[in-house]
């Protein structure tokens, strides 16, 4: 399934636009970075400063295809480490998942879905992401001990990420993306982010919902824009 590769396109293309210097494929941490096992709560009196913080804009998404990525598998970071922000920033945190390709499309489906429930099931020490469920927002808090007295990295929380995706079976590549460069253009991905969401939900109506009438359906906007989700529909009820 290729829904999504002109959105990685897309991506890669505004990643690259930065100065190649503010790239990094981070080194795997030496050591594990704790999960403190369910939601913590990182009260303002306690935080150094928030990614997507006021002003800012946090986001966060994934994006599935079945094509070798042009990436190695790793953790990347355009812009800042954490060390080095001072004050509330604009942050992403953007992940493309290779698939192994079985020309079975509903099982892919269903991998996107646990691929994108990992996030649920996430809870770095020190780092506190605030998920909305129905938009693309991710603000994170970040903890001032965790900053002063661990040195935490994306490096330990991008590894954090990556080792769960990676034990998904059928996950071939990973690439976990933070961006907190300045110049990056978060509005874009936003708008990239909400047309991948509404995908993502024809996909869920066409592998869950009986009613195969164009006409009357609340999905009908997306096909009639997107190539290959009227097909895949249709081609899903032959099958089944
Ligand atoms: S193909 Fe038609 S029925 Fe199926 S999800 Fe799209 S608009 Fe709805």
């Amino acid at each position: 399934m290729n829904l999504f590769d002109d959105m990685i396109k897309d991506i890669s293309a505004e990643l690259d636009r930065l100065a190649p210097t503010e790239c990094a494929r981070l080194a795997e941490p030496s050591r594990v970075w704790r999960d403190v096992g369910e939601h913590h709560m990182i009260l303002a009196s306690e935080m150094a400063y928030e990614l997507g913080g006021q002003n800012t804009l946090g986001l966060s998404g994934c994006f599935y295809t079945t094509q070798p990525l042009l990436s190695l598998g790793g953790v990347y970071l355009y812009g800042s480490d954490l060390a080095q922000i001072q004050a509330n920033r604009s942050y992403a945190r953007i992940v493309f998942v290779q698939l192994e390709e079985t020309g079975d499309e509903e099982a892919q489906y269903r991998k996107f879905r646990e691929i994108d429930y990992v996030r649920y099931h996430i809870h770095p020490e020190g780092y506190m992401a605030r998920i909305s469920p129905v938009s693309q927002r991710e603000p994170v808090r970040i903890a001032r001990k965790a900053l002063a007295e661990k040195k935490m990295s994306f490096g330990d929380i991008g590894q954090m990420y990556l080792g769960r995706y990676e034990k998904i079976s059928g996950v071939c590549n990973v690439n976990v993306i933070f961006v907190t460069h300045e110049k990056f253009d978060y509005r874009a991905l936003e708008q990239k982010l909400g047309r991948a969401e509404q995908i993502t939900q024809s996909l869920s109506h066409i592998f869950t919902d009986l009613n195969m009438d164009c006409s009357t359906c609340s999905q009908k906007t997306v096909c009639d824009e997107v190539e290959g989700l009227r097909v895949l529909h249709f081609g899903q009820n032959r099958r089944t």
